[in-house]
């Protein structure tokens, strides 16, 4: 909570939503500015520009490549293990049994490597999609 005096007016603030444009503190996030007019999107599209953006489209199809999804999206040791889990071992000849892995991860038991190559794909895409919501 916070509390800001704007002329004679105390508005107490549940949030500190501000101004884009002047910086006067806003008593409703999607209303225009009381003391320049600006709308309300034109803040949140500066802040929008200071984060980087994840295409949930694109993490999926980085993923096609194991582990590539979520480095794209900074979960690099999550990419690692995925590539190393997918890739990695089966391409050294490991005979690793990737259904355990699976199953840590939630993946049903039984699906194996298959099962586990889907998985992160699915996996970045929403991971990605989980990203993006975070901007709203
Ligand atoms: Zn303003």
């Amino acid at each position: 909570m916070e509390a800001i005096t704007i002329g004679n007016k105390l508005l107490v603030m549940a949030s500190t939503t501000i101004c884009g444009r002047c910086g006067t503190p806003l008593p409703n996030p999607s209303s225009t500015c009381p003391n320049c007019g600006a709308r309300p999107s034109q803040g949140y599209q500066g802040r929008r520009a200071a984060r980087p953006r994840k295409n949930p489209a694109l993490a999926a199809a980085l993923a096609i490549v194991p582990g590539m999804g979520h480095i794209y999206l900074g979960h690099n040791l999550k990419g690692l293990f995925f590539l190393l889990s997918c890739g990695g071992l089966e391409f050294l000849g490991f005979d690793l049994d990737l259904s355990v892995i699976g199953g840590l991860l939630g993946v049903p038991l039984g699906a194996g490597g298959l099962g586990l190559y889907a998985f992160q794909i699915w996996d970045a895409y929403h991971e990605a999609k989980r990203i993006e919501a975070e901007f709203v």
